[in-house]
């Protein structure tokens, strides 16, 4: 078999994290796998490097930004090396330029272009281990850009296909993908296999064990990605295709965002082209809007709600303040305080009255709904941050998503 592992912040976290971690890649080599390694950060260390740029300066240029905490990868993946070779396995380490990873030029949300050459295939056909920087690439001028947060996942996910691989294996603090954030509700569930439908709609909602962008291109590509523990060796969850073993839970797991924030433009004169006016400059800015509600028309005036990631929630309100004044609008107002919860499920396709009970759950929890939005497989609301843990509990108890005997 050929495999890629990937290793998140806490299998890297020390010396001796970084030990039991050559353990793994060993034994996998023992079994006779070809096996490349993507690593993380130290975990904590992005943090660290950003908090240090943000001391130096308020904007850091975006370049050098991506020129720095590229740096946290190297030292993971240089130890590892090191620590591999102590064992006699060849192992060496690449940064992600010297591994051929090309981005486009965004930084610190940069997009994959392509893996060049195939170097890295053959040194691991002649049983070396490639120990790659994940996170990283470089533009075509050869600026280091990053991958945005948790981009770890999208590097060894494009090297995986890049390869062949059999299977992209990412190692992480939970032994697998839970029905919900095990941080926050003890009594979930660890999902055995699990559809990339799915996945992506968990991750996209604010599941953060996988980044989005990981699970879009396993999907793409038929990937089968095994998420598991570096700290037991247990089976964890499989992404894979939608397949007939699959329980069909009307729900099969309740996603959060914190990270949300939420900005109306109020008395806009309603006509033609006003929701292209308003999100074309906020798309250029390049910020992604999520959810969106565009009220009915009163005597000639609307107003629009939207949602954008609280990163960008300053820049939005500044060009909404502006859009204000050129659209003749009534006031922009904004509200940093909000949160998202969603149920996800391909059950959904065939139970009627999955909104409604949502809805209820969260009624007798007392929890106001502030935006609601819906897909084939999911429901989202949006509702006032500071309820956010008792929605999450509320909904996934009542969808019977408890752990038996809890
Ligand atoms: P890594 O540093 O290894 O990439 P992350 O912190 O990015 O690890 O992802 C693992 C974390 O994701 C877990 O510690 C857990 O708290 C969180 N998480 C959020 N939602 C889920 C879920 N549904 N199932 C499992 N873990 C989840
Ligand atoms: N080190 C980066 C981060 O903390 C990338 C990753 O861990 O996936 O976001
Ligand atoms: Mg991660």
């Amino acid at each position: 078999m050929r495999i890629v592992q990937k290793f998140g912040g806490t299998s890297v976290g020390s010396l001796e994290r970084i030990r039991k971690t050559a353990d793994i890649v060993q034994a996998e080599l023992a079994h006779g796998n070809q096996v490349a390694v993507v690593v993380s950060a130290m975990s904590g260390e992005t943090n660290r490097l950003t908090a240090m740029a943000r001391e130096v300066s308020e904007q850091p240029a975006a370049r050098e930004l991506d020129a720095l905490i590229a740096t946290g990868e190297q030292v993971s993946a240089a130890l590892l090396a090191m620590e591999l070779q102590q064992r006699g396995v060849s192992a060496y380490s690449y940064s992600g330029g010297q591994a051929g990873f090309i981005t486009d030029g965004s930084h610190e949300r940069a997009r994959i272009k392509n893996i060049e050459g195939n170097h890295l295939l053959a040194h691991m056909q002649s049983g070396e281990v490639p120990v790659v920087t994940g996170f990283q690439g470089v533009d075509e001028r050869g600026n280091v850009t990053t991958l945005g947060r948790g981009g770890s996942d999208t590097s060894a996910v494009a090297l995986a296909i890049s390869v062949h691989a059999n299977v992209c294996e990412i190692y992480t603090d939970v032994d697998g993908i839970y029905t919900t954030d095990p941080r926050i509700v003890p009594t979930a569930c660890k999902i055995k296999r699990i559809s990339y439908e799915e996945m992506l709609e968990f991750a996209s909602l604010g599941a953060k064990v996988l980044q989005t962008r990981s699970v879009e291109l396993a999907m793409r590509y038929d990937m089968p990605l095994h998420l598991r523990s570096s700290f037991e060796p247990v089976t964890g969850t499989m992404v894979v295709q939608e397949d007939e073993t699959m329980e069909r839970a009307t729900i099969s797991g309740v996603a959060y965002n914190r990270d949300e924030a939420k900005i109306t433009i109020m008395g806009i004169p309603d006509q033609p082209g006003i929701a292209a006016n308003v999100f074309g400059p906020v798309a250029e800015a390049g910020i992604n809007v999520d959810v969106i509600v565009q009220n009915v028309s009163e005597q000639g005036y609307t107003d629009i709600t939207f949602t954008v990631p609280c990163g960008d929630y300053q820049s939005t309100m500044n060009i909404m303040r502006s859009l204000c004044k050129q659209m003749d609008a009534r006031d922009v107002k904004g509200d940093d305080s909000i949160a998202k919860v969603s149920v996800v499920g391909v059950g959904m396709r065939s139970h009627a009255g999955v909104a409604k009970e949502m809805f209820d759950v969260l009624a007798n929890a007392g929890v106001n709904i502030q935006m609601i939005t819906t897909s084939e497989i999911k429901i989202t609301v949006v509702i006032e941050e500071k309820y956010i843990e008792l929605a999450v509990r509320a909904l996934h108890s009542a969808f019977g998503l408890d752990e038996e005997g809890s």
